[in-house]
């Protein structure tokens, strides 16, 4: 396994599009070196999108969250799963309230997208009727056991679209610890009721399209051959990148160990084009 410089693999390339979690913060916060790093990949005028699956909230709030720690990352450049379920659910016609997971915030993705919002903790079991979608937006704001029961009994009654706007099945919350995300709970729901969900975030390549579609406003020339994917997760960042037909480089500050990264590639088949210990390298 060779250890690359980031500095050094990043000049062969216009636009960087990075992670956000193990990428440039983990769960103590900004990682150190993080802001250096981008105002680096500025100052050598290169482009950069963040790409996210988190449908915790909006671009704006994720913007704020990175200003609290010292990053200034406009929200037009933050791309989020949670972004591109919004845009699905603005282009489809629901009769009925968008019934939703998540915290307060993450339900701005369905008002922004023209719709009405409940959430599954005010859901009554007889109000299934008013019901024109589900949607899982984040694992915080309900409770998990009521809420699991409330929406397998309203999909036993209702054939509607399910939307999950974060596909991850865990997050990192300690060194070694990991807590249950939102794809997880709704991977549960599937397999209970039978159905197929529709599933937001990479390894799906939306948000790379997004992204490469965005990015050629500014430069219609731009070639593929020049961007570079900067993720920890194999499964996510690196597959999603690699079906995309981008390069990619694995970093070592997040999801995947310098320990374990030799055979998770080898095992996997999800090989990046190179592997950096952090973007602070
Ligand atoms: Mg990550």
């Amino acid at each position: 396994m060779k250890i690359q410089s980031f500095k050094e693999i990043i000049s062969d390339y216009d636009t960087i599009l990075l992670d956000s979690y193990g990428v440039l913060k983990n769960y103590h916060g900004i990682i150190s070196g993080a802001e250096e790093s981008l105002r680096n990949i500025r100052s050598l005028n290169k482009r950069y999108r963040i790409l996210t699956n988190d449908a915790s909230s909006s671009q704006e709030k994720l913007s704020a969250k990175f200003a609290r720690g010292d990053i200034t990352i406009k929200p037009h450049r933050i791309i989020t799963s949670g972004l591109m379920a919004q845009r699905f659910l603005s282009s489809k016609q629901i009769i009925g309230k968008v019934l939703y997971l998540g915290t307060d915030d993450s339900a701005d993705f369905i008002v922004r997208a023209g719709h009405k919002k409940i959430s599954v903790t005010e859901f009554s079991d007889d109000a299934y009727e008013d019901v024109g979608c589900v949607v899982f937006l984040d694992d915080e704001g309900f409770d998990m056991n009521t809420a699991i029961n409330k929406v397998v009994n309203l999909l036993r009654k209702r054939a509607i679209p399910v939307i999950v706007a974060n596909s991850d099945l865990i997050y990192p919350v300690a060194s070694n610890d990991v807590s249950i995300a939102t794809g997880a709970l709704a991977r549960l729901v599937e397999s209970i009721v039978g159905r197929k969900f529709i599933y937001y975030g990479k390894p799906d390549i939306q948000m790379f399209l997004y992204a490469y579609e965005d990015l050629r406003k500014d430069d219609p020339d731009l070639h593929k051959s020049k961007i570079l994917m900067v993720g920890d997760t194999l499964h996510t960042d690196i597959l999603g990148a690699t079906k995309f037909g981008i390069d990619t480089v694995l970093v070592l500050s997040g999801n995947t160990s310098k320990v374990d990264a030799d055979w998770m590639i080898k095992s996997t088949g999800i090989s990046p084009d190179y592997i950096c210990e952090s973007i602070v390298s």
